[in-house]
């Protein structure tokens, strides 16, 4: 056998893209000027300067990059897709503030969530506004995100399948209530914890892997203030169990702790670490209200957590002034970045980055903190551990899922530098994302979805739009 011979022969993949700035957001940061990526069954073979590539790999399908970034697509850590029906109905009195403002109305807002214990909208309407939802999320890049909890978790699913973006799919795990006008009364039972839990774990057997692993089941303790400690850990029980992740809303609003203190004696993290909730498996959502003690122990226990800027922003939760995010990442904690969008408006993980940098360097008055860079790791690799990705996804390395954006960098914008990458992250335009492919497979082409019909899907959602709001006067 000549070795020799073997050895400079170049092996078959099934596509190469060449030619490209590629940012693989490795460990080490490595970025190729001219760079390519062999692709075969999906998974990423290897990559490097786009001359070595082409000598060591022949493929019958290229993509030429020339001009164009090669990306790993974002990964949104939170966003609530089933929840898309509900935009319109969250406008409000400008002149008012939101439920989420001042500190919060707590009472208020257990009531509206745990009202909806019990109910579902029609699938056809999640299923077909889901879809509607997650063709935006993948034409501004994001590739991949992990529910927060809603309602009608298998026709979010449905739709994941169908758009082919990839994502984890969650219940929303609700089993107490109170009353406003009585809290010293506590909390009462709403749902039995062993029904849902049930519920559970129809949904992981049903969908955990589905479509060729692109959906995962994502466990949920929706927010400690309506779950008993039963649920709690039981949840926890079974999402380690199934070796899946689970999350939760915690310390979201200021007001938040005090009543938790009230109900259960303790703030929301401290109550999660007595019940051995926090953990490598377990992502919390917000985090604007955690004091130095307990981010100690999300530290101990690798417990993730998903920022969300532009909803906290929008909503008036006052999570940047805390400064809990910055020192939450100077101790070591994983944060990933989420838009929490399907509630109130449509996640968009670009501007996401960019009111990340953006907010915490006016919070610390000091622009030195969170370079560019630093954000982007945030939306890929950090939100991909965050949302128990990371195996498949959040970096352009040989092993993960060949899921990545092509972004056009010829326009007038990259005119006056040679750092297209950080033009794009600082003042690019989600328009500029022309290709993005998941699993090896191109799902968004010049700009425009190519595995679902956009306009059949929008005039769809618009007419079951029109009967929901008919029907429950949303
Ligand atoms: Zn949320």
């Amino acid at each position: 056998m000549n070795t020799l011979d073997t050895a400079s022969a170049p092996q078959p993949v099934d596509l190469i893209i060449y030619g490209g700035q590629v940012v693989t957001m490795d460990a080490n940061d490595q970025i190729y000027t001219d760079g390519a990526i062999a692709i075969k069954d999906g998974t990423i073979t290897a990559v490097g300067p786009t001359a070595q590539i082409r000598e060591q790999y022949m493929a019958s399908k290229t993509i030429d990059a020339h001009k164009q970034l090669v990306l790993p697509g974002f990964v949104d850590s939170h966003a609530h897709p089933g929840m898309a029906p509900l935009i319109g109905s969250f406008k409000q009195d400008p002149s008012q503030p939101s439920i989420y403002a001042r500190g919060g109305n707590v009472p208020y807002i257990m009531t509206g969530f745990s009202s909806m214990v019990g109910r579902s909208l029609p699938e056809e309407l999640t299923r077909i506004t889901s879809t509607s939802y997650l063709i935006t999320m993948l034409k501004s890049g994001t590739t991949c995100f992990a529910d927060g909890g809603w309602l009608n978790p298998s026709a979010v699913a449905q739709a994941v399948k169908d758009v082919g973006i990839r994502g984890s799919i969650a219940p929303m795990i609700i089993d107490t209530a109170v009353d406003p006008a009585n809290l010293d009364q506590g909390t009462h039972r709403v749902a039995d914890a062993d029904e849902l839990l049930a519920t559970m774990e129809t949904l992981v057997a049903q969908w955990h892997g589905a479509a060729n692993d692109r959906i995962r089941v994502i466990g949920n303790i929706f927010w400690p203030l309506l779950c008993s400690d039963e649920l709690c850990k039981g949840m926890r029980d079974l999402c380690n169990r199934h070796n899946i992740g689970y999350n939760s809303h915690a310390a979201a609003v200021l007001n938040e702790n005090d009543l938790s203190v009230q109900l259960f004696g303790k703030r929301t993290i401290a109550r999660l670490a007595e019940l051995e909730v926090l953990g490598p498996r377990f992502q919390a959502i917000h985090m604007g209200f955690v004091n130095d003690e307990e981010i100690q122990q999300l530290v101990e226990t690798d417990t993730k957590v998903a920022h969300n800027p532009l909803q906290n922003a929008f909503a008036g939760k006052g999570i940047t002034t805390t400064g809990a995010i910055l020192n939450m990442m100077d101790a070591g904690v994983t944060v990933g970045i989420g838009t929490d969008g399907g509630g109130g408006f449509i996640g968009n993980m670009l501007e996401s980055i960019r009111t990340t940098v953006a907010l915490h360097r006016d919070m610390a008055m000091d622009n030195s903190r969170f370079p560019l860079m630093q954000a982007f790791a945030m939306a890929t690799r950090d939100s991909a551990r965050c949302s128990f990705w990371d195996d498949r996804v959040g970096t352009l390395e040989n092993g993960m899922a060949a899921d990545l954006l092509l972004v056009d960098v010829s326009n007038s914008r990259y005119a006056f530098d040679d750092t297209p990458h950080l033009w794009f992250l600082y003042s690019g335009h989600e328009g500029e994302i022309k290709t993005v492919l998941i699993d090896g497979e191109v799902v968004v082409e010049d700009g425009r979805v190519v595995t679902v019909d956009e306009e059949q899907i929008v005039a769809q959602a618009q007419e079951a739009m029109q009967g929901f709001r008919a029907q429950f006067g949303a």
